[in-house]
């Protein structure tokens, strides 16, 4: 019915689809110690879309749980800056990452975990672990014992003696093997911290998230998912906490990762000045032209930004909408046009592995197609309601085209309302506030929201 890529095992697989009829997703969460970036768009809108398209297409209902990091280095370092209280840095950030998904029509999440909420759970599993001789505490902290654990480095397919000391593992004093992960950190005077059997302290990365998945899943759990910079070391460090501890493998059978987000060919970064956030991007554009760009490339490639890859993705949706507006204007009685192939071809790709980028390269072949035959006046009135039917279908999980609402607006309104997008999406700002007070004048207003503009009447 459906097949994914998974890291764990190098291959593309059917999806398993648990008895219960329910399949458990747990994707990491921002950490929130500042606005999130178009980086963080791609892995959430890929996810968002996956799920939407396996609910909505597949009729499988999906726990979708994230969870979110509000105790991290990062932050106590912003709090420090900016003389504020890590908890009031952290709070304002959440609510801005909650903002800018909504913003995105990123809707899918059933439940969001901020870390410190599981306190309890966290130091439960810390201490299950000490227990089981696979951590060992040291000066007030607590670190995983990487070597007790065989199969460490199982997901990244690496071996524990091949493990280089990298930069992505922290140098810590007290552990005893360079890749050793704190669990707890004990707390330096004036950070946040819980009380524990360790003394004052904090939680480690990695733990938040099985304490999290244990609390809402269990021992194991379908799918998990994230960023491909987080299979080493958090997603390995997981697998390792998780697994120790239940003595069952694998803690989730199916891993799925989204490739990097590049700009203009580098990796984003503040001090390459390339970082751009969600709110910046979509103060410039339409929140359709991102998730287009997201999902014109597959998930697991890396994805570039440039600025005309903004300029594609326009006209792309622009070929669309007056694709299904001219749709609109069939007055054919006869088709010869097998438009079902190509709406057969776009679901089957979608569940190969979500392949967007096929998917939507027969939504085009089907245009082509279909715009020869209204050419010559050879396309049914009613074929060309069915093609308008499979694209509301098709933006109804993608979410990739402005939706102008129709009921009793007359057509003069929503072809104004559609040289506005065009006019917005052209950044001519001046021409859509002249096209705005046309509307006006008509006795309608715009409202701009998240599923495109809206009028009502005046
Ligand atoms: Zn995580």
């Amino acid at each position: 019915m459906m097949r994914i890529y998974n890291t764990l095992t190098s291959k593309k697989e059917d999806l398993k689809i648990p008895p219960s009829g329910e399949i458990n997703l747990f994707v990491c969460g921002p950490t929130v110690y500042d606005y999130s970036h178009i980086g963080h768009a791609r892995t959430y809108i890929f996810f968002d879309t996956l799920v939407k398209f396996m609910r909505k297409r597949l009729n499988i209902k999906i726990n979708y749980l994230q969870n979110i990091t509000n105790i991290d280095d990062r932050i106590i370092k912003r709090s420090a800056e900016e003389n504020k209280n890590p908890q009031e840095v952290a709070d304002f950030f959440e609510k801005e990452y909650i903002t800018d998904m909504s913003s995105l029509g990123v809707n899918a999440v059933d439940t969001y975990a901020p870390a410190t909420k599981y306190i309890p759970e966290i130091i439960s599993q810390v201490e299950r672990l000490i227990k089981k001789g696979f951590a060992y505490s040291a000066d007030s902290s607590v670190y995983f014992d990487v070597r007790k654990f065989p199969e460490y480095g199982k997901l990244s397919h690496q071996k524990i003696n091949e493990l280089k000391e990298g930069v992505r593992i922290e140098v810590e004093a007290g552990k005893k093997f360079f890749a050793d992960f704190a669990l707890w950190k004990a707390s330096k005077e004036g950070e946040p911290s819980w009380d524990s059997p360790w003394g004052k302290g904090r939680p480690g990365w990695h733990i938040e998230d099985t304490a999290i998945t244990e609390k809402y899943f269990g021992l194991r759990y379908n799918i998990h998912g994230g960023g491909l910079d987080l299979i080493f070391p958090h997603h390995e460090a997981e697998i390792a906490q998780m697994e120790a501890i239940s003595g069952l493998s694998p803690l989730a059978e199916v891993w799925i990762h989204t490739g990097m987000l590049l700009v203009d060919g580098e990796k984003m970064s503040k001090s390459l000045d390339n970082f751009i956030t969600i709110r910046d991007f979509l103060k410039e554009n339409s929140v359709y032209v991102l998730r287009y760009m997201v999902l014109s490339q597959h998930y697991r490639t890396g994805l570039d930004f440039y600025k005309k890859t903004i300029q594609m993705a326009n006209s792309s949706i622009n070929r669309i909408a007056d694709f299904k507006q001219r749709l609109k204007e069939v007055t054919g009685q006869s088709s010869h046009l097998p438009w079902e192939d190509f709406a057969k071809t776009f679901w089957h790709e979608l569940a190969d592995d979500f392949n967007t980028p096929k998917a939507l390269a027969s939504l085009f072949e089907l245009i082509t197609e279909t715009n020869k035959l209204i050419d010559t006046n050879n396309l049914s009135q009613n074929d060309a309601q069915k093609i308008v039917d499979f694209i509301d279908e098709v933006n109804d999980i993608l979410n990739i085209l402005p939706v102008v609402s129709e009921i009793e607006t007359p057509s003069q309104i929503t072809a104004l309302l559609a040289d506005r997008e065009k006019a917005r999406a052209n950044k001519d700002f001046e021409l859509s506030d002249k096209l705005r007070d046309q509307i006006k004048e008509l006795g309608w207003e715009v409202e701009d929201t998240a599923k495109g503009p809206r009028v009502t009447k005046l």
